[in-house]
């Protein structure tokens, strides 16, 4: 059956299991992140399907359907596995995706590799993507696409599907020109997302910085842009814009730029925060902490996450105010997701070495002042040490959104609100108001935020933490879901009006 609405994202919808009865799909257990996010809008169309890669060892003799139907919570929908050698995989994932493209968009050109990058395996790839996900769409179908890795599938696709709604999504930063075009690939890249319908960024300053790089490249033109709403642009940040992009003109066709960011399951986490368990958990840890106060830090392992600035101002904390020498602790969550690869393991190793320099020179038995832990924490556990700690410090050197910081602010509660210091460097800092804004790049921000957050009183800690959870809420992810759909119902109609306008052939 063909699909209305079809989500192009490289991981599969649920979790693959293999049992003695064979192989199950089990839904992911969390309610919380991305493919359950995405999951949701399957349920919202009239048929639905996702295109995603599964490994094969063979792509012309899979040994598995290409095509299965699901039926889950979400409700019933199509799955589509394109099958990919690992090699594939290593290609145009690890090398050319992660080595060459994550580090430009997260601006650190020091770190792109371009030498492995193998550009037609990237091309080959995205047209298996777009060819699948064609297969699964009806002619008129709203066709989504997700992320830097399948950059050239709207091209692909807008051959093979011309009257579909194509859009795309970033889940990442989008960097301006001296950055961008750094890729010898850019042109293809723009000249691909200029065949979308719409662009999708999570804030005003990427879609700027993409309108720009489209300028750049291409005769595209800004023909509509509007006042950044109030609740995107929170005071002071660095990447704040005060203007909003909507349309560009390319070659006579129309590309809307869509600003909505991502938010978190704001209630789901709130009301985790408040199960009994987890709150006999909170008391617990609060109890072992005694009068230490917690400061709490939670990332992937990534040079883009600020995670050794963070623990060299938390070493800097203990130079400078001896006097702080057992009364504060430092609980950094560094999960490694990409373990296999040498930018990641070398990040690693940096924050085990500091972490035992400053357990070496200041801890004790009865205190060790970095717990430092590597392994991802279920988020139920995870929820209690956000209500357990005094404060959270997030502080990446470039990050998309991050969603942590909104989740710390979702599982607070009054009588203990606590405070966020948030880098300016992340795009959540220009829609959560009354953060400890840092700059990452400072020593001195990074001090001064420390002891501001050390020292805050209770009021003010009341009054900035409800700020935060009003932003956050605001901006949760029921909010982005409708305001995804309300998008594509109006590109939907834009297209049926232009093709009802044209004369008949
Ligand atoms: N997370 C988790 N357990 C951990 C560390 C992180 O469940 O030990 C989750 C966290 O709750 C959040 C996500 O991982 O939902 C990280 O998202 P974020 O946007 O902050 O960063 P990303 O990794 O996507 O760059």
């Amino acid at each position: 059956m063909k699909s209305d609405l079809v989500i192009v994202y490289h991981r599969q919808p649920y979790e693959e299991v293999e049992t003695e009865e064979g192989i199950v799909y089990r839904e992911n257990s969390s309610p919380n992140g991305i493919v359950p996010t995405l999951k949701g809008f399957l349920g919202r169309a009239n048929h639905g399907a996702w295109v995603a890669w599964k490994e094969a060892e063979d792509t012309s003799n899979p040994g598995f359907e290409p095509v299965v139907e699901i039926s889950d919570s979400f409700g019933t929908y199509s799955v589509s596995r394109l099958p990919l050698t690992m090699e594939q995989v290593r290609s145009f994932y690890h090398v050319t995706s992660k080595e060459a493209f994550w580090p430009i968009l997260h601006g650190f050109k020091e770190r792109y590799n371009y030498d492995p990058v193998d550009w037609p395996t990237f091309r080959h790839v995205n047209w298996a993507f777009a060819e699948a996900a064609a297969e699964q769409a009806t002619d008129d179908a709203v066709i989504w696409v997700h992320d830097y890795n399948l950059w050239l599938v709207p091209a692909y696709l807008r051959q093979l599907k011309p009257n579909a709604t194509i859009c795309f999504y970033h889940h990442t930063p989008f960097p301006g020109p001296d950055m961008f075009n750094v890729l010898p690939w850019r042109g293809e890249i723009v000249e691909s997302l200029l065949r979308c319908d719409s662009v999708g960024f999570h804030i005003p300053r990427y879609a700027q910085n993409f309108a720009a790089v489209a300028r750049s490249l291409t005769g595209a033109r800004l023909i509509e842009d509007q006042d950044t709403p109030a609740a995107l642009s929170a005071t002071g940040v660095a990447l704040n814009d005060r203007v909003t992009p909507l349309t560009l003109e390319h070659k006579g066709a129309r590309v809307a730029i869509h600003t909505s960011p991502v938010g978190v399951n704001y209630d789901y986490i709130q009301s985790l925060a408040r199960a009994p368990d987890v709150e006999a958990r909170i008391a617990n840890i609060r109890a072992d902490l005694g009068e230490c106060k917690l400061c709490l830090s939670v990332s992937r392992t990534d040079y883009t996450k600020g995670n050794i600035e963070q623990l060299e101002a938390f070493e800097r904390l203990l130079q400078r105010r001896p006097e702080l020498r057992g009364k504060v602790r430092l609980m950094l969550v560094s999960v490694g997701a990409n373990r296999n690869m040498t930018a990641y393991a070398e990040v690693q190793e940096r924050i085990e070495t500091l972490t035992g320099r400053i357990n070496g020179s200041y801890g004790s038995l009865e205190w060790q002042p970095v717990a430092l832990i590597s392994q991802a924490i279920p988020l139920a556990q995870l929820v209690a040490y956000y209500g357990a700690a005094d404060f959270a410090s997030i502080t990446p050197l470039a990050d998309g959104l991050n969603l942590v910081a909104s989740e710390f602010c979702a599982a607070r509660r009054t009588g203990h609100p606590g405070a966020l210091i948030l880098s300016e460097f992340a795009g959540c800092a220009v829609l959560l108001e009354g953060a400890i804004p840092v700059n990452p790049f400072s020593h001195a921000s990074m001090d001064a935020a420390l002891d501001q957050a050390l020292a805050m009183s209770l009021e003010e800690q009341e009054a900035r933490m409800q700020a935060l959870q009003r932003s956050a809420r605001l901006w949760d992810i029921g909010a982005w879901t409708e305001a995804e759909m309300a998008h594509f119902e109006a590109l939907r109609d834009m297209r049926a009006k232009l093709s009802d306008a044209r004369p008949a052939a």
